[in-house]
């Protein structure tokens, strides 16, 4: 970022520096703060200084009043002599660091008239010759520092996602409509199964504010629940840029302020595509191969999937699929002709609105499967809590003796630990089982979500080779050949075929 957006002519910005025993050392501070801030038409509204006492909890009045008058945006940015500075204060300055950019306000060098980047602490703070153990405190710190503001509701959008903007006088989150139509259509591809990479060619040149896409910035915009009209913190590992933190550990906030573009169901359904993408439950490859049938044509007589095999570059003229064990060798093309033929008709047999009822009932029976499952499951959790309080009896029992039988106990120690862990692993499984449940009821049977999984079908003239990939996926459960060519099929839905 340029220092002149962010040192515009008249802003208020505040010097914050400590000052050591030696004065000389301060004047070269301040004078340095002084004249960047003339350099570009700022004002220095107030100094802060600390004393460079190497104590811990003394002497940080400076900084507190410093945070404190963030909040009440005295002032938009504030200059620091050079980060080597802040640098040999530990943690309570990451959290300064932290806090500072989740209220948007940028922290310069005036050594260097650099901005100070506070966006990657970890690698900062290895810089600043931090030692590990007190990278763990600095982390709880900053982390508690960010919810504080978060749940004070100061949150106010530092990095204001692409197709908005925040303006921080009236406090309103404006939208950029050219650019939320961008964003509009990147969900949209993203929910047709396409990847990050293909989505960032697919968006015209320069209209990432005058840059070009990158599979990155997709992602960020998948990932982003602010578009579904949430807050978040904790998305992202502070250790890496890329990485995102456990869903768990996230923190997600509705904000009235944020006109959503999508619902946090549909919201949720890519944040589901994403983590099956990522499970490699559905990998590119498995949608996007040249073979329609791949993995999805089984060889009749002895149950093996058929392999395709692409002759044209030898010469023979075509591409076929093949059963190596049975040496079954069927042209490709005759036979996709033949599924597609077969599927159209079922379709034409099935209209969307009967086919949407035979997914919602297929992910009904789902759903009650699994909570059957679960009944059961916490059943045997407390059948077993049972069993741990009468193993808890009996070795307290046996303590109250005169003389315990160290054998004994030991067997019923052991026992104990085995029933602990067992009722362990039940409760993760049971854990799985009700966000399972949840997710099912809450996602899957979405209305939007389900038109989106049957709209594949709606303009069938226009059905792309891909698409017809994606079709035969979702709708054929088994396909099977003979030796002479003769199709099986049998498809996901329970009506008429
Ligand atoms: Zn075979």
């Amino acid at each position: 970022m340029n220092l002149d957006k962010i040192l515009f002519p008249g802003a208020k910005v505040a010097f914050y520096g400590r000052h050591s025993t030696d004065k000389q050392n301060m004047e070269t501070q301040l004078q340095s703060a002084y004249n960047l801030a003339e350099k570009y038409n700022c004002e220095v509204v107030e100094e802060y200084l600390d004393p460079a006492i190497s104590s811990r909890n003394k002497n940080r009045e400076g900084l507190e009043r410093l945070i404190k008058d963030a909040h009440f945006k005295k002032f938009e940015s504030i200059i620091i002599y050079d980060h080597g500075r802040l640098a040999r204060m530990p943690e309570e300055h990451d959290t300064f660091r932290m806090v500072m950019s989740a209220l948007g306000i940028h922290v310069v060098e005036s050594r260097t008239e650099t901005l100070y980047n506070y966006g990657d602490v970890v690698i900062s703070a290895i810089k600043d010759g931090i030692a590990k153990y007190e990278l763990d405190k600095l982390r709880i710190n900053t982390k508690n520092a960010i919810e504080t503001l978060f749940n004070n509701g100061c949150w106010t959008g530092a990095k204001t996602p692409f197709g908005y903007e925040y303006n921080k006088i009236k406090e309103v989150i404006n939208t950029i409509s050219h650019e939320l139509s961008l964003v509009k259509s990147i969900f949209s591809l993203y929910k047709k199964g396409e990847g990050f990479y293909s989505i960032a060619k697919k968006m015209p040149k320069g209209s990432y504010r005058g840059k070009d896409w990158d599979k990155y910035k997709v992602k960020h915009i998948i990932l982003n629940p602010f578009y579904a009209g949430y807050n978040s913190i904790r998305r992202w590992d502070l250790s890496s840029s890329r990485k995102l933190n456990p869903r768990e550990e996230w923190k997600m906030k509705k904000d009235e302020k944020i006109d959503a573009i999508i619902s946090l169901e549909e919201w949720e359904y890519c944040w589901d595509l994403y983590t099956k993408k990522k499970a490699k439950e559905i990998t590119p490859r498995k949608y996007y191969t040249s073979f329609l049938l791949k993995d999805i044509l089984s060889c009749k007589h002895c149950g093996s999937f058929l392999k395709g095999k692409d002759q044209r570059s030898k010469g023979y003229g075509s591409r076929i699929y093949r059963c190596l064990s049975c040496n079954i060798r069927i042209n490709s093309e005759l036979l996709e002709e033949k599924v597609k033929e077969l599927v159209k008709d079922f379709r034409k047999k099935n209209p969307n609105d009967k086919l949407l009822q035979s997914i919602v009932a297929d992910i009904q029976t789902e759903i009650s499967l699994h909570e059957d499952l679960l009944k059961s499951i916490q059943q045997d959790i407390n059948n077993n809590k049972i069993k741990l309080q009468k193993y808890d009896f009996r070795i307290n029992e046996e303590f109250k003796k005169e003389t315990h039988n160290n054998e004994l106990l030991k067997a019923l120690v052991l026992g104990k630990e085995d029933i602990a862990k067992k009722i362990q692993q039940m409760s993760e499984e049971e854990k799985r089982l009700t966000k399972k449940i949840k997710f099912s009821k809450e996602i899957s049977l979405y209305p939007e979500n389900l038109k989106h999984e049957i709209s594949i079908f709606e303009n069938e003239q226009k059905v792309a080779h891909q698409d017809f990939r994606k079709l035969f996926l979702f709708m054929i459960h088994e396909l099977r050949v003979n030796q002479v060519g003769e199709l099986e099929i049998t498809f996901n839905f329970n009506i008429a075929s």
